[in-house]
């Protein structure tokens, strides 16, 4: 499989706008927008390639979500009720369908990376997915888009050892709990700690097959990159050295930014960059430099647009500068 083509694809659909979350929800309908146009006009566009995506077959995301909660969705938003949940998951008749292009945007992203026709690739999608669990919707999430891709990596092309790296400022509990006892899949997580959703502590391992697969940082209110450094090099690595996986995924939230109004992190842009060059020395080293990116948090949008900037700059950069 050749994987070593310079591009990078940058999948996104116009429609992930159309997932309404009402007034006063952080979770606006134009972030995904808003990072796509200012990726659209970035110095290295011409680096990459746009893919829109189609809906995920419904039997894909049946592969991390009961069938019930599927129609669950489906009924909820086509009979307009505005909340999934007893908390901030709002809908609206659209939202199914949105969600099913989040989903299709990370397995197409896939399919471009597997298939060897980009480097990687970043899927500048809406809603979010990692709070997502089995059976409920949570924390602005529907399905949870990188589990699925994950399976999907694993039945549909045959890959074995699948790394999630989730660097969003809240851990994210539905994709440690759908691969809790797992070890094909290593779930890895740096958040802010004691924080939303709660989950998420450096004691939580995994369970049975599973255990030693689940690596979570926990962090206080306040740090910043070095704490991120040392996590990375003292703990991502060494475990990404153990695991050998044979994709990388990202969960990549950009709200552990200074500037974000939902958390109380210290990262700067530039930070990012740091970050996705680090991950992409694992993929390098372990994968032949397969990696997925799909956008998970973000709540301020400027910061997230030049977060995301940071982040493509570096995925899109030739091989010899990175
Ligand atoms: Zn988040």
């Amino acid at each position: 499989m050749e994987t070593n083509t310079a591009a990078t694809a940058f999948v996104y659909h116009p429609d992930f706008e159309l997932h309404d979350t009402g007034l006063f929800h952080p979770e606006t309908a134009n972030r995904a927008k808003t990072v796509f146009e200012r990726i659209r006009v970035s110095d290295f566009a011409q680096r990459l390639t746009w893919l829109t995506p189609e809906k995920a077959a419904t039997h894909w995301i049946e592969k991390c979500h009961h069938p019930d909660y599927v129609r669950f969705v489906e009924d909820s938003c086509l009979q307009g009720q505005t909340l999934l949940d007893a908390g901030d998951t709002r809908s609206c008749p659209e939202s199914y369908r949105v969600a099913l292009l989040a989903t299709g945007g990370a397995l197409l992203a896939v399919d471009s990376v597997v298939e060897g026709r980009s480097r990687n690739a970043f899927s500048c999608s809406r809603p979010p997915g990692h709070h997502a669990r089995p059976a409920d919707a949570m924390g602005f999430c529907l399905f949870d888009h990188i589990a699925v891709a994950a399976r999907y990596a694993q039945q549909k092309h045959g890959l074995k050892r699948i790394l999630i790296i989730d660097w969003d400022v809240h851990h994210g509990n539905g994709t440690e709990e759908i691969f809790y006892e797992d070890p094909s899949v290593f779930y890895f997580s740096i958040h802010q700690y004691p924080y939303y959703p709660g989950t998420g502590a450096a004691n939580d391992t995994g369970k049975g097959e599973g255990e030693g697969y689940t690596l979570n940082v926990p962090l206080t209110t306040g740090c910043g990159m070095r704490e991120y450094r040392e996590a990375f090099r003292n703990q991502l690595i060494p475990a990404a050295r153990r695991f050998k996986p044979d994709l990388i995924l990202i969960s990549a939230g950009f709200d552990a930014h200074r500037e974000d109004p939902l958390a109380g992190m210290n990262l700067e842009d530039e930070d990012f960059e740091e970050l996705t060059r680090m991950v992409m020395g694992i993929a390098d080293e372990h994968c032949q430099s397969r990696l997925v990116s799909i956008l998970e948090g973000g709540y301020n949008l400027n910061a997230l647009a030049r977060s995301a900037e940071a982040h493509l700059s570096v995925l899109s950069r030739p091989t010899q500068d990175v």
